[in-house]
């Protein structure tokens, strides 16, 4: 039995929420580092003060960073080639 350190991606859809107004954990990511394409809730998802990391699930590469300070929420998405949403209720945009 292991012990894991960190949650699943899902978790991460609070903290998100405050940025996002769609759920960015079920977008689909490319992973800068090792190339894999999965959503964000499939990441590893590491909490801690004041903010939050998803790693990514296939080599642990940090994908998103997200801080809160000051009253300013600083968000880092350099590990993501791409982010790629689903448009709500399949509307064109
Ligand atoms: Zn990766």
């Amino acid at each position: 039995m292991s012990t894991r350190s960190y949650l699943d991606g899902s978790a991460a859809a609070g903290e998100l929420r405050e940025v996002f107004a769609m759920d960015i954990t079920a977008a689909t990511g490319q992973c800068a580092a090792c190339g894999a394409i999965r959503s964000l809730a499939q990441g590893h998802l590491y909490a801690f003060e004041p903010g939050i990391v998803v790693r990514c699930a296939a080599c642990e590469h940090p994908l998103v960073r997200l801080v809160k300070d000051r009253g300013r929420i600083w968000l880092d998405m350099r590990g993501l080639v791409y982010l790629q949403l689903e448009v709500p209720n399949g509307q064109n945009v």
